[in-house]
Protein backbone atom coordinates (compact mmCIF):
# COMPACT_ATOMS: atom_id res chain seq x y z
CA UNK A 1 0.00 0.00 0.00
CA UNK A 2 3.17 2.45 -0.49
CA UNK A 3 3.60 5.22 -3.07
CA UNK A 4 6.97 4.65 -4.77
CA UNK A 5 9.66 6.88 -6.78
CA UNK A 6 10.96 4.33 -9.23
CA UNK A 7 14.60 5.82 -10.11
CA UNK A 8 16.36 4.73 -13.24
CA UNK A 9 19.65 4.20 -11.76
CA UNK A 10 22.11 4.62 -15.03
CA UNK A 11 19.81 6.99 -16.87
CA UNK A 12 19.74 9.07 -13.83
CA UNK A 13 23.53 8.73 -12.75
CA UNK A 14 24.40 9.54 -16.55
CA UNK A 15 22.13 12.66 -15.71
CA UNK A 16 23.88 13.92 -12.88
CA UNK A 17 27.36 13.01 -14.27
CA UNK A 18 26.34 15.34 -17.85
CA UNK A 19 25.11 18.31 -15.14
CA UNK A 20 28.69 18.09 -12.94
CA UNK A 21 30.58 18.11 -16.19
CA UNK A 22 29.17 21.09 -17.41
CA UNK A 23 29.13 22.71 -13.91
CA UNK A 24 32.30 23.03 -12.64
CA UNK A 25 32.25 23.73 -8.77
CA UNK A 26 29.11 22.38 -8.46
CA UNK A 27 27.72 22.23 -5.19
CA UNK A 28 24.68 19.93 -5.00
CA UNK A 29 21.91 21.19 -2.98
CA UNK A 30 20.26 18.68 -0.58
CA UNK A 31 17.21 20.02 1.44
CA UNK A 32 13.72 19.53 2.33
CA UNK A 33 12.17 16.13 1.03
CA UNK A 34 15.78 15.71 -0.48
CA UNK A 35 14.16 16.68 -3.80
CA UNK A 36 11.53 13.10 -3.50
CA UNK A 37 14.79 11.09 -3.22
CA UNK A 38 15.50 12.08 0.18
CA UNK A 39 18.44 13.48 1.97
CA UNK A 40 20.00 10.55 2.84
CA UNK A 41 20.48 9.23 -0.97
CA UNK A 42 21.03 12.58 -2.27
CA UNK A 43 24.12 13.10 -0.22
CA UNK A 44 25.30 9.54 -1.12
CA UNK A 45 25.04 10.26 -5.22
CA UNK A 46 26.99 14.11 -4.05
CA UNK A 47 29.81 11.88 -2.58
CA UNK A 48 29.61 9.49 -5.42
CA UNK A 49 30.20 13.00 -8.08
CA UNK A 50 33.21 14.08 -5.81
CA UNK A 51 31.30 17.18 -5.10
CA UNK A 52 34.22 19.79 -3.12
CA UNK A 53 30.66 20.57 -0.74
CA UNK A 54 26.91 20.05 -0.17
CA UNK A 55 24.65 22.17 0.51
CA UNK A 56 21.54 22.17 2.89
CA UNK A 57 18.71 24.24 3.84
CA UNK A 58 18.56 24.29 7.77
CA UNK A 59 21.54 23.05 10.69
CA UNK A 60 18.69 20.38 12.06
CA UNK A 61 19.76 18.59 8.30
CA UNK A 62 23.32 18.39 8.90
CA UNK A 63 22.74 15.36 10.43
CA UNK A 64 21.22 12.97 7.77
CA UNK A 65 24.03 14.10 5.18
CA UNK A 66 26.97 13.86 7.42
CA UNK A 67 27.58 10.35 7.45
CA UNK A 68 26.82 10.01 3.63
CA UNK A 69 29.59 13.26 2.57
CA UNK A 70 32.53 13.76 3.72
CA UNK A 71 33.69 17.19 2.44
CA UNK A 72 32.65 20.47 3.43
CA UNK A 73 28.31 20.78 4.56
CA UNK A 74 27.08 24.91 3.67
CA UNK A 75 23.94 25.40 5.81
CA UNK A 76 22.54 27.95 3.17
CA UNK A 77 19.80 29.35 5.94
CA UNK A 78 21.45 32.05 7.37
CA UNK A 79 22.24 32.06 11.36
CA UNK A 80 19.57 34.85 12.49
CA UNK A 81 20.54 35.62 16.39
CA UNK A 82 17.31 36.07 18.41
CA UNK A 83 15.65 33.07 16.23
CA UNK A 84 18.48 30.72 15.88
CA UNK A 85 20.28 28.85 18.88
CA UNK A 86 23.99 29.59 18.72
CA UNK A 87 25.54 26.69 17.04
CA UNK A 88 28.55 25.07 18.30
CA UNK A 89 31.79 26.25 15.31
CA UNK A 90 32.47 23.18 13.49
CA UNK A 91 35.20 22.49 11.33
CA UNK A 92 33.09 21.05 8.46
CA UNK A 93 29.99 22.99 8.42
CA UNK A 94 30.43 26.25 6.94
CA UNK A 95 27.00 28.52 7.93
CA UNK A 96 25.41 31.50 6.33
CA UNK A 97 25.65 34.85 7.80
CA UNK A 98 23.07 37.37 5.81
CA UNK A 99 23.40 40.62 8.71
CA UNK A 100 25.69 41.93 10.94
CA UNK A 101 24.72 40.68 13.77
CA UNK A 102 24.54 36.91 12.92
CA UNK A 103 28.17 37.85 11.23
CA UNK A 104 29.07 39.00 14.93
CA UNK A 105 27.51 35.85 16.60
CA UNK A 106 29.33 33.49 14.62
CA UNK A 107 32.67 34.38 15.81
CA UNK A 108 35.16 31.76 15.16
CA UNK A 109 32.93 29.76 12.66
CA UNK A 110 33.56 28.87 8.93
CA UNK A 111 30.89 31.56 7.00
CA UNK A 112 29.56 32.51 3.95
CA UNK A 113 28.24 35.95 3.90
CA UNK A 114 25.21 36.05 1.48
CA UNK A 115 24.70 39.35 -0.16
CA UNK A 116 21.89 40.84 -0.70
CA UNK A 117 20.10 40.69 -4.68
CA UNK A 118 17.06 41.09 -6.39
CA UNK A 119 15.50 38.09 -4.62
CA UNK A 120 15.48 40.18 -1.24
CA UNK A 121 15.07 37.18 0.39
CA UNK A 122 18.17 36.98 3.01
CA UNK A 123 21.39 38.99 2.77
CA UNK A 124 23.76 41.83 3.90
CA UNK A 125 23.60 45.38 2.11
CA UNK A 126 26.66 46.20 0.00
CA UNK A 127 26.71 49.28 2.49
CA UNK A 128 26.88 46.93 5.63
CA UNK A 129 29.85 45.07 4.41
CA UNK A 130 32.11 48.08 4.00
CA UNK A 131 30.94 48.30 7.83
CA UNK A 132 31.70 44.46 8.26
CA UNK A 133 35.78 44.55 7.51
CA UNK A 134 36.48 44.28 11.31
CA UNK A 135 34.08 41.40 12.08
CA UNK A 136 35.47 39.37 8.93
CA UNK A 137 38.48 39.12 10.29
CA UNK A 138 36.55 37.48 13.42
CA UNK A 139 35.48 34.67 11.54
CA UNK A 140 36.85 31.87 9.04
CA UNK A 141 35.65 33.32 5.92
CA UNK A 142 34.50 31.11 3.04
CA UNK A 143 33.35 33.65 0.37
CA UNK A 144 30.01 35.25 -0.40
CA UNK A 145 26.62 33.98 -1.78
CA UNK A 146 24.31 35.46 -4.06
CA UNK A 147 20.64 33.79 -4.32
CA UNK A 148 18.88 35.03 -7.81
CA UNK A 149 15.64 34.75 -9.06
CA UNK A 150 14.79 31.66 -11.11
CA UNK A 151 15.26 31.64 -15.05
CA UNK A 152 13.14 32.86 -17.15
CA UNK A 153 11.97 35.71 -14.43
CA UNK A 154 15.90 36.89 -13.78
CA UNK A 155 16.87 40.07 -15.33
CA UNK A 156 20.39 41.00 -15.69
CA UNK A 157 21.67 38.31 -13.21
CA UNK A 158 25.03 38.38 -14.62
CA UNK A 159 25.28 41.74 -14.05
CA UNK A 160 24.64 41.63 -10.67
CA UNK A 161 26.97 39.34 -10.00
CA UNK A 162 29.82 41.42 -11.58
CA UNK A 163 28.27 44.03 -9.50
CA UNK A 164 28.36 42.16 -6.44
CA UNK A 165 31.87 41.05 -7.42
CA UNK A 166 33.10 44.63 -7.42
CA UNK A 167 31.73 45.08 -3.97
CA UNK A 168 33.80 42.46 -2.72
CA UNK A 169 36.58 43.39 0.30
CA UNK A 170 40.28 43.43 -0.75
CA UNK A 171 42.98 41.40 0.56
CA UNK A 172 40.93 38.01 2.11
CA UNK A 173 42.48 35.42 0.10
CA UNK A 174 40.95 33.16 -2.26
CA UNK A 175 37.92 33.05 0.27
CA UNK A 176 37.51 36.90 -0.59
CA UNK A 177 37.37 36.10 -4.05
CA UNK A 178 35.17 32.51 -3.49
CA UNK A 179 31.20 33.65 -4.43
CA UNK A 180 28.78 30.81 -3.96
CA UNK A 181 25.53 31.52 -6.40
CA UNK A 182 22.84 29.95 -6.86
CA UNK A 183 20.27 29.72 -10.15
CA UNK A 184 22.33 30.87 -12.71
CA UNK A 185 22.66 28.58 -15.85
CA UNK A 186 25.68 27.13 -17.36
CA UNK A 187 26.26 30.12 -19.94
CA UNK A 188 25.76 32.42 -17.70
CA UNK A 189 28.60 31.03 -15.49
CA UNK A 190 30.89 30.69 -18.23
CA UNK A 191 30.28 34.39 -19.00
CA UNK A 192 30.69 35.35 -15.31
CA UNK A 193 33.87 33.00 -15.62
CA UNK A 194 35.67 34.34 -18.66
CA UNK A 195 34.82 38.42 -16.81
CA UNK A 196 36.25 37.58 -13.41
CA UNK A 197 38.83 34.96 -13.88
CA UNK A 198 40.10 35.48 -10.20
CA UNK A 199 36.81 34.42 -8.89
CA UNK A 200 36.59 31.01 -7.91
CA UNK A 201 32.33 29.84 -8.17
CA UNK A 202 30.88 27.72 -6.33
CA UNK A 203 27.51 26.70 -7.87
CA UNK A 204 24.43 25.69 -6.29
CA UNK A 205 22.22 23.57 -7.87
CA UNK A 206 19.21 21.13 -6.86
CA UNK A 207 15.96 20.97 -9.21
CA UNK A 208 18.01 21.03 -12.28
CA UNK A 209 20.17 18.17 -10.91
CA UNK A 210 18.30 16.13 -9.48
CA UNK A 211 15.30 16.54 -11.39
CA UNK A 212 16.18 18.03 -14.73
CA UNK A 213 15.87 14.02 -16.64
CA UNK A 214 12.13 13.81 -15.70
CA UNK A 215 11.59 10.50 -17.20
CA UNK A 216 14.68 9.05 -14.97
CA UNK A 217 12.40 8.89 -11.92
CA UNK A 218 8.74 8.58 -11.91
CA UNK A 219 6.13 7.76 -9.02
CA UNK A 220 3.71 5.20 -9.09
CA UNK A 221 0.95 4.34 -6.72
CA UNK A 222 -0.92 0.74 -6.58
CA UNK A 223 -4.14 0.56 -7.19
CA UNK A 224 -6.04 -0.77 -3.89
CA UNK A 225 -9.59 -1.46 -4.69
CA UNK A 226 -12.12 -1.10 -7.66
CA UNK A 227 -16.02 -0.79 -6.49
CA UNK A 228 -18.74 -0.71 -9.16
CA UNK A 229 -20.85 1.95 -8.11
CA UNK A 230 -24.82 2.71 -9.85
CA UNK A 231 -26.53 5.90 -10.58
CA UNK A 232 -27.76 7.28 -7.13
CA UNK A 233 -25.26 5.47 -4.99
CA UNK A 234 -23.38 7.47 -2.21
CA UNK A 235 -19.51 7.00 -1.42
CA UNK A 236 -16.97 8.51 0.91
CA UNK A 237 -16.60 10.47 3.51
CA UNK A 238 -19.15 13.33 2.11
CA UNK A 239 -21.86 10.45 0.87
CA UNK A 240 -22.38 12.33 -2.38
CA UNK A 241 -23.93 10.52 -4.86
CA UNK A 242 -22.98 9.51 -8.12
CA UNK A 243 -24.83 11.00 -11.18
CA UNK A 244 -24.50 7.99 -13.61
CA UNK A 245 -22.41 4.44 -13.43
CA UNK A 246 -18.67 4.17 -12.51
CA UNK A 247 -16.10 2.96 -10.79
CA UNK A 248 -14.55 4.00 -7.81
CA UNK A 249 -10.49 3.67 -7.64
CA UNK A 250 -8.91 3.28 -4.52
CA UNK A 251 -5.24 4.17 -4.48
CA UNK A 252 -2.42 4.45 -2.30
CA UNK A 253 -0.94 7.87 -1.76
CA UNK A 254 -2.75 10.86 0.24
CA UNK A 255 -2.37 14.07 2.07
CA UNK A 256 0.57 13.09 4.10
CA UNK A 257 2.44 12.23 0.29
CA UNK A 258 2.24 15.67 -0.56
CA UNK A 259 -0.95 14.27 -3.27
CA UNK A 260 -2.98 17.51 -2.97
CA UNK A 261 -6.32 18.66 -5.05
CA UNK A 262 -4.70 20.71 -7.88
CA UNK A 263 -6.40 23.42 -9.05
CA UNK A 264 -7.63 22.40 -13.21
CA UNK A 265 -5.57 26.00 -14.82
CA UNK A 266 -3.51 24.54 -18.15
CA UNK A 267 -4.96 24.40 -21.50
CA UNK A 268 -4.69 20.34 -21.44
CA UNK A 269 -6.19 20.53 -18.47
CA UNK A 270 -9.28 22.54 -19.67
CA UNK A 271 -9.42 20.07 -22.70
CA UNK A 272 -9.00 16.93 -20.41
CA UNK A 273 -12.49 18.71 -18.47
CA UNK A 274 -14.10 19.19 -21.04
CA UNK A 275 -13.55 15.75 -22.03
CA UNK A 276 -14.56 14.57 -18.73
CA UNK A 277 -17.76 16.72 -18.65
CA UNK A 278 -18.59 15.21 -22.13
CA UNK A 279 -17.79 11.13 -20.83
CA UNK A 280 -19.01 11.83 -17.25
CA UNK A 281 -21.82 14.19 -17.41
CA UNK A 282 -22.19 17.56 -15.30
CA UNK A 283 -20.45 15.48 -12.65
CA UNK A 284 -17.54 16.93 -13.53
CA UNK A 285 -18.00 20.07 -12.65
CA UNK A 286 -17.16 20.76 -8.71
CA UNK A 287 -14.46 18.09 -9.04
CA UNK A 288 -10.99 18.19 -8.95
CA UNK A 289 -8.07 16.50 -11.27
CA UNK A 290 -6.11 14.27 -9.54
CA UNK A 291 -2.53 13.84 -10.82
CA UNK A 292 -2.63 9.93 -10.86
CA UNK A 293 -3.01 8.70 -14.77
CA UNK A 294 -5.06 5.69 -15.78
CA UNK A 295 -5.28 4.57 -19.21
CA UNK A 296 -2.79 7.49 -20.16
CA UNK A 297 -5.09 10.33 -19.23
CA UNK A 298 -5.36 12.38 -15.53
CA UNK A 299 -8.36 11.32 -13.61
CA UNK A 300 -10.75 13.13 -11.29
CA UNK A 301 -10.67 12.94 -7.35
CA UNK A 302 -14.27 11.60 -6.17
CA UNK A 303 -13.29 13.42 -3.00
CA UNK A 304 -10.43 15.24 -1.58
CA UNK A 305 -7.53 12.77 -0.96
CA UNK A 306 -7.53 11.11 2.66
CA UNK A 307 -4.53 10.90 4.91
CA UNK A 308 -2.59 7.82 2.84
CA UNK A 309 -5.34 6.70 0.46
CA UNK A 310 -7.28 8.70 -2.58
CA UNK A 311 -10.67 7.84 -4.26
CA UNK A 312 -11.01 8.39 -7.55
CA UNK A 313 -13.90 8.22 -10.14
CA UNK A 314 -13.88 6.71 -13.21
CA UNK A 315 -17.41 7.52 -14.67
CA UNK A 316 -18.85 4.97 -17.30
CA UNK A 317 -18.26 1.59 -18.41
CA UNK A 318 -14.60 1.80 -19.11
CA UNK A 319 -12.40 -1.40 -17.76
CA UNK A 320 -11.04 -0.29 -14.26
CA UNK A 321 -7.72 -0.89 -13.57
CA UNK A 322 -6.67 -4.10 -11.81
CA UNK A 323 -6.20 -4.18 -8.04
CA UNK A 324 -2.56 -4.17 -7.32
CA UNK A 325 -1.57 -2.46 -10.90
CA UNK A 326 0.33 0.70 -10.72
CA UNK A 327 -0.79 3.56 -11.86
CA UNK A 328 1.80 7.01 -13.18
CA UNK A 329 1.37 9.90 -10.64
CA UNK A 330 2.01 13.34 -11.80
CA UNK A 331 3.16 15.18 -8.61
CA UNK A 332 5.79 17.65 -7.87
CA UNK A 333 8.62 15.69 -6.44
CA UNK A 334 9.96 18.73 -4.30
CA UNK A 335 6.39 18.73 -2.82
CA UNK A 336 5.91 14.35 -2.47
CA UNK A 337 7.22 12.48 0.38
CA UNK A 338 6.90 8.45 -1.45
CA UNK A 339 7.26 5.44 0.84
CA UNK A 340 9.67 4.03 -0.90
CA UNK A 341 12.54 4.95 -2.92
CA UNK A 342 13.44 2.32 -5.41
CA UNK A 343 16.84 2.74 -7.36
CA UNK A 344 17.52 0.20 -10.49
CA UNK A 345 21.02 -0.52 -11.62
C1 LIG B 1 16.94 25.77 -2.49
C2 LIG B 1 18.07 26.64 -2.79
C3 LIG B 1 18.89 26.38 -3.89
C4 LIG B 1 18.62 25.25 -4.85
O1 LIG B 1 17.47 25.55 -5.54
P1 LIG B 1 17.01 24.69 -6.81
O2 LIG B 1 15.99 25.55 -7.45
O3 LIG B 1 16.42 23.43 -6.28
O4 LIG B 1 18.21 24.47 -7.64
C5 LIG B 1 19.96 27.21 -4.11
N1 LIG B 1 20.23 28.24 -3.28
C6 LIG B 1 19.48 28.52 -2.21
C7 LIG B 1 19.86 29.66 -1.33
C8 LIG B 1 18.37 27.75 -1.93
O5 LIG B 1 17.61 28.03 -0.86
Amino acid sequence: MTLTLYVDGPRWRAHLASVAAGTPGLVPVVKGNGYGFGRALLAAEAERLDAPALAVGQPDEVADVRPHFRRDVLVMGPHLPGVDATPEPSDDVVRTVATLDGLRALAGHRVVVELTSSMHRFGLATAELDAAVDDLDQVRLEGFALHLPLEPFARGVVDEVSRAVGYLPTARGAAGRRMWVSHLGPGDIDTLRQRHVDVTFRVRVGTRLWLGDPAAAVVRATVLAVHRLRRGERYGYYQRRVSRDGWLVVVSGGTSHGIAMQAPGAAATARQRARSVAEGGLEAIGRALSPYRIGGARRWFAEPPHMQVSMLWLPGVEDPPAVGSELDVDVRATTTTPDRVQVSG
